[in-house]
């Protein structure tokens, strides 16, 4: 029996990764829940068909409601309590909360000693070395699928032996076209992913491939590969998740439908695998997989994270939070698609003339104080309201 404790259950991961559960109560038991209080409704229905130990929500208003909703069912309810909660005793704890927020309860669950099955990139992204120096050897296990593939790959040789990692990108709805042709392209029409269905800023971030670049920087801390050494390749229906080249010439892929179930379940039971956690390929039918370079001109996010993991320190951290808050504005058509990575790229250019710290000056403060400024400033800069 497992005991998983998940953070952000509401969500497209979270739910998912309680599909995977559900018919699997003798292997699995719910510990702990946490959410944003955005859906209440759908939290209290979790708490009474799993019967987690404790749940966390953000407010006092929020765990008054679910105590009305719950009554003689509430099981201990924490107000802002996800790092307690990531902390807690259980065998392995699922982040799947979005953004900035997983960065404290990511470094809880590492410093408690418990596995941490990661779907939050956001915390390894912008904590970076903090992250990663707080992980012992196999306490950090990747939920996302390219990072999932990577280490299902990686198993094939000897880190010394590896030379690139090949990380696939669908494209995302507006592969093929120009950068004049992003000009006009609505949040509707960017939020039509063309193979996953996933949370809002997740969906927007792979229409401008800022996911794509987040999921380098995650790479490349996860596996200790230099950036220089991550190519990214145009991959459309998702079925290869991501490739890993030896130094011979070999190249092995990992490949399944798209599911996040998949790479959910590994996470929750890694290095051991959970027998049909989803489905496999039909080889009586006919596949194409097709691959393409990236247009680096129209998609400029990835080579912009490449620049800021290659300076480190708050760099990420700082295109993280101003894509997060530009990502809002474009959804309340305050700002265009472009001006989402064209602003990021300001406001991270600012700050490397001004106010960046080293990997070396690296803390949560420095982290936390660099993601508050960025906020300010893509708030100032695309007319919102700072957070
Ligand atoms: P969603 O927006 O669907 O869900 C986010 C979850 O986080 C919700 O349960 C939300 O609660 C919760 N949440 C928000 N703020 C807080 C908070 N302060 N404390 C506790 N919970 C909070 O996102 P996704 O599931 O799509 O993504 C989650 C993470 O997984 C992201 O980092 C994303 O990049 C990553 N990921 C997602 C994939 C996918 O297929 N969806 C694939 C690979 C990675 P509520 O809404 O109830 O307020």
């Amino acid at each position: 029996m497992r005991d998983v404790v998940i953070l952000g259950s509401t969500g497209s991961i979270g739910t998912q990764a309680l599909d995977v559960i559900r018919p699997r109560r003798d292997q699995f038991r719910v510990a702990g829940l946490s959410a944003g209080g955005g859906n209440l409704d759908l939290l209290a229905e979790q708490a009474l068909e799993f019967v987690p130990d404790a749940i966390a929500v953000p407010t006092e208003e929020a765990a008054a409601e679910l105590r009305r909703r719950l009554g003689a069912d509430t099981p201990k309810l924490w107000v802002d309590g996800n790092d307690r909660l990531a902390a807690s005793p259980c065998d392995v704890v699922l982040n799947a909360i979005t953004g900035a927020a997983g960065l404290t309860p990511t470094l809880a669950a590492l410093a408690a000693g418990r596995t941490l099955a990661l779907a939050n990139k956001e915390s390894l992204v912008i904590g970076g070395r903090l992250v990663m120096d707080a992980a012992a050897p196999g306490q950090l296990v990747a939920v996302d699928s390219e990072h999932s593939a990577f280490a299902q790959a990686l198993r094939a040789g000897r880190r010394s032996e590896v030379r690139r990692l090949i990380l696939t990108a669908s494209g995302g709805p507006f592969r093929g076209r120009t950068r004049a042709e992003l000009t006009d392209v609505t949040p509707e029409q960017a939020m039509a992913h063309p193979s996953w269905s996933m949370g809002r800023v997740i969906t927007i971030n792979s229409s401008t491939l800022v996911n794509k670049g987040l999921e380098l920087l995650e790479a490349g801390l996860l596996y200790g590969v230099d950036l220089d050494d991550i190519t990214v390749v145009v991959h459309p229906t998702s079925d290869v998740h991501s490739m890993v080249e030896f130094a011979d010439g070999a190249t092995i892929a990992q490949a399944s439908p798209p599911d996040m179930r998949l790479p959910i379940a590994l996470g929750l039971t890694w290095p051991d695998r959970l027998p049909d956690a989803a489905a496999s390929y039909d080889w009586s039918k006919p596949h194409d997989w097709h691959f393409e370079p990236l247009d680096t001109e129209a998609f400029g996010a990835v080579e912009l994270a490449r620049r800021c993991g290659k300076a480190g320190g708050t760099a990420p951290a700082v295109f993280n939070a101003a894509n997060e808050v530009c990502v809002d504005a474009f959804c309340d058509r305050r700002l265009g698609f472009l001006g989402i990575v064209d602003t990021v790229e300001r406001v991270v250019a600012e700050h490397l003339a001004s106010g960046h710290v080293g990997d070396e000056g690296m803390s949560v403060e420095a982290v936390l104080a660099a993601d508050a400024w960025a906020r300010e400033r893509a708030s100032a800069l695309t007319g919102g309201v700072a957070p």
